[in-house]
């Protein structure tokens, strides 16, 4: 079997050096752009080959985050960014929007990707489709899939899987969720979260922080993980210290290498290292309840400041040198280490008319080695007696060596980006999306589509007659398939025509039942070639994100944006009614510290989805999205104030109340 890979973050060069130090087996960074934790001290492209040499120096693996949705106008820097890192030996970037993807796999095939977690993969379906259609080799899971739903999705010839082990929960599934743009203008999936869900809200009576998970680990189920067919284990905190890096990995190290669960002792230590009171493992066991909620307090934060910074300096690692320096000939250097062996020549050595060099000045500059990760462990000088060889010279061989032993053999292309063709085919049209057949309204005629979801069109008794298409949940476990086929099969029956897909995971499922798949904004689709790839699936038609600008729209003509309604901010996978007011009644509203009511609403699997406090609302601006499909989301709203938003999109009308604009 395969040695299960423990992954570190580095969010610095002394995290990186913590994590190496400790035992991690591979790291992962991001650059100074393009990466989810734009605000962590990242690396630059510039100082980034120092970090890659010196982990693979010790043996360990680089792995670079690319892990943002990109505008179409960034791909040509991001690109360049690729070929770079390929050039340089990164083992692998850790991808989430699937353009990017598509795009480092044209120009780089070979070029190892992996999916980040904010690629939103929660089922076996999802990881499979990554890997076959954009070349993924390992998908990063979801947090929030228990450990049947690992193992299940793990047993993989195909792909290998990672699965967070330590640290941070979001509340929102990731890649899902668009809180901190909707509450602040600041995006999530663009690597700029203000985490909102760390703030106190009040339900029904509660006050607290229902939206604060505590941090997860899973040192007490060392043996499960690694025998759940996972390949991967990584610990989050690239804008954590390096000693939380290094007291972290150093103590997982440990736990792997024994194969036993951690101690009290190493739990007191892993939680004063960093933790929002104590740890949850509520995901991975199925305990989905209340006591998975936490935040940072004082005292937390007090045993943090306890532990020791320690400043850790690695040990070299011993390489071998032999050098010939024979007159007449070129200078000649070979350095061995590990099963690589590089061979450099210089300038030619001559013979020394007075004051010749002796064995001691020529050693004294090959054995240099100061700032590299190496020290020359074995020493084989050749040379003639009476030579002279300039000191720039041998220090030049020198570096020359070290700089092969380093080289890939990769390189970097030239690459002239073209957008994609849109597909001039498709016609504009008008769909919407209601939470239940009463609240559809007499004008619903207004929209070619209207949808539910797939579990009120087969539950409702109501009259079904003006419902056209079904939407699938935002969430769909392997284990809950089984219900959800139903649904499908019966909406089939009754001839519903279309289906509303959330998520990669759902596509092949949708496509046995024969609806026309529109992709939901869930996509994230920030980019042409998001876009395009989707079209390859046979998905002709989408919601793009709804992050975009009125400018950045341009690149999506007729395509559809959400023209109107409340926005959902957060799928979360546990229940914020059950643990608060109570979720028999399926909905509530989280008021937070403004006063601002979020409509909470549970769907199906007891998830909940979290809708913004105010609705997109254009109609008095209809002209400026004239040129796109528009998608209308109902919420909260009776059937008689659809009825008078319908009303008020004919005649261009502007709002009464708060609203949010697309800019
Ligand atoms: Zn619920």
């Amino acid at each position: 079997m395969k040695k299960t890979e423990l992954l570190a973050p580095a969010g610095d060069k002394a995290a990186l050096i913590s994590a190496i130090a400790n035992g991690a087996d591979a790291v992962y960074f991001g650059l100074d752009i393009f990466n989810a934790r734009i605000r962590a001290e990242n690396f630059t492209l510039e100082n980034v080959e120092e970090q890659i040499n010196l982990c693979h120096a010790h043996g360990v693996k680089a792995y670079v985050t690319l892990n943002t949705q990109l505008y179409n106008k960034e791909l040509p820097l991001m690109l360049e960014y690729v070929g770079k890192l390929y050039e340089k030996g990164i083992d692998a970037l850790i991808v989430a929007d699937f353009g990017v993807a598509s795009l480092i796999k044209r120009y780089y095939p070979d070029f190892e990707i992996h999916a980040s977690t904010q690629a939103s993969v929660h089922n076996k379906n999802g990881a499979e489709l990554l890997n076959k259609e954009l070349g993924f080799s390992r998908v990063v899971l979801a947090r929030e899939l228990d450990k049947g739903s690992i193992e299940y999705i793990s047993n993989s010839d195909e792909y290998e899987t990672e699965i967070f082990v330590h640290g941070a929960h979001c509340m929102s599934v990731s890649g899902q969720c668009l809180a901190s743009f909707c509450m602040g203008g600041r995006s999530g999936n663009r690597g700029e979260c203000a985490q909102p869900c760390r703030l106190p809200y009040s339900i029904g009576k509660e006050k607290g922080y229902p939206l604060s998970l505590k941090d997860m680990s899973l040192s007490t189920h060392i043996e499960e993980i690694l025998n759940s067919g996972t390949a991967s284990l990584k610990i989050e905190g690239r804008m954590k210290s390096s000693t939380y890096v290094g007291g972290t990995v150093k103590i997982w190290r440990e736990l792997l290498g024994k194969k036993r669960s951690a101690n009290k002792q190493e739990l007191s230590t892993l939680g004063a290292l960093f933790s929002r009171g104590g740890f949850t493992d509520g995901y991975f066991t199925g305990n989905i309840n209340k006591t998975m909620l936490g935040v940072r307090s004082d005292k937390d934060k007090e045993a943090s400041l306890l532990q020791e910074k320690e400043v850790i300096e690695l040990d070299k690692e011993g390489i071998c040198l032999s050098a010939e320096l024979y007159i007449g000939k070129k200078s000649k250097l070979t350095l061995t280490y590990m099963e690589k062996s590089v061979t450099a020549y210089g300038d030619v050595v001559e013979r020394a008319n007075n004051a010749p060099m002796s064995y001691e000045d020529v050693k004294k500059n090959l054995i240099k080695f100061g700032s590299t990760p190496f020290y020359v462990q074995d020493l084989d000088i050749k040379m003639d007696e009476e030579i002279i060889i300039k000191n720039s010279s041998l220090n030049a061989l020198r570096r020359a060596s070290i700089q092969m032993l380093f080289e890939t053999g990769r390189k970097a292309k030239e690459i002239t980006l073209e957008k994609p063709k849109a597909d001039t085919s498709l016609g504009k049209i008008k769909t919407a999306i209601f939470e239940s057949i009463e609240q559809i309204p007499e004008n619903s005629d207004y929209f070619d589509i209207v949808f539910i979801s797939a579990e009120e069109y087969f539950c409702s008794q109501s009259d079904k007659s003006r419902v056209n298409g079904i939407a699938l949940p935002p969430v769909v476990l392997d284990k809950e398939w089984s219900e959800v086929e139903k649904m499908m099969s019966y909406a089939q029956y009754e001839g519903i025509k279309y289906a509303l897909v959330s998520n990669i995971g759902q596509i092949e499922r949708v496509k046995k039942f024969g609806f026309e798949i529109i992709a939901d904004f869930r996509f994230n689709i920030f980019n042409s070639y998001t876009l395009e790839f989707l079209n390859g699936l046979n998905i002709k038609r989408a919601i793009v994100s709804p992050e975009l600008s009125l400018a950045q729209l341009r690149d999506f003509k007729n395509q559809s944006i959400i023209a109107y309604g409340k926005l959902p901010v957060m799928v979360t996978h546990k229940c914020v009614l059950k643990d608060t007011v109570g979720c028999k009644a399926g909905k509530g509203y989280l008021k937070d510290r403004q006063g601002a009511m979020l409509y909470t609403r549970c769907e199906f699997g007891h998830r909940n989805v979290i809708y913004n406090s105010v609705p997109i609302y254009m109609a008095d601006k209809i002209k400026d999205i004239e040129n796109y499909s528009h998608h209308f989301i109902f919420s909260d709203e009776s059937a008689s104030e659809a009825y008078k938003i319908i009303e008020a999109y004919k005649k261009g009308q502007p709002a009464n109340t708060g609203i949010k604009r697309i800019k």
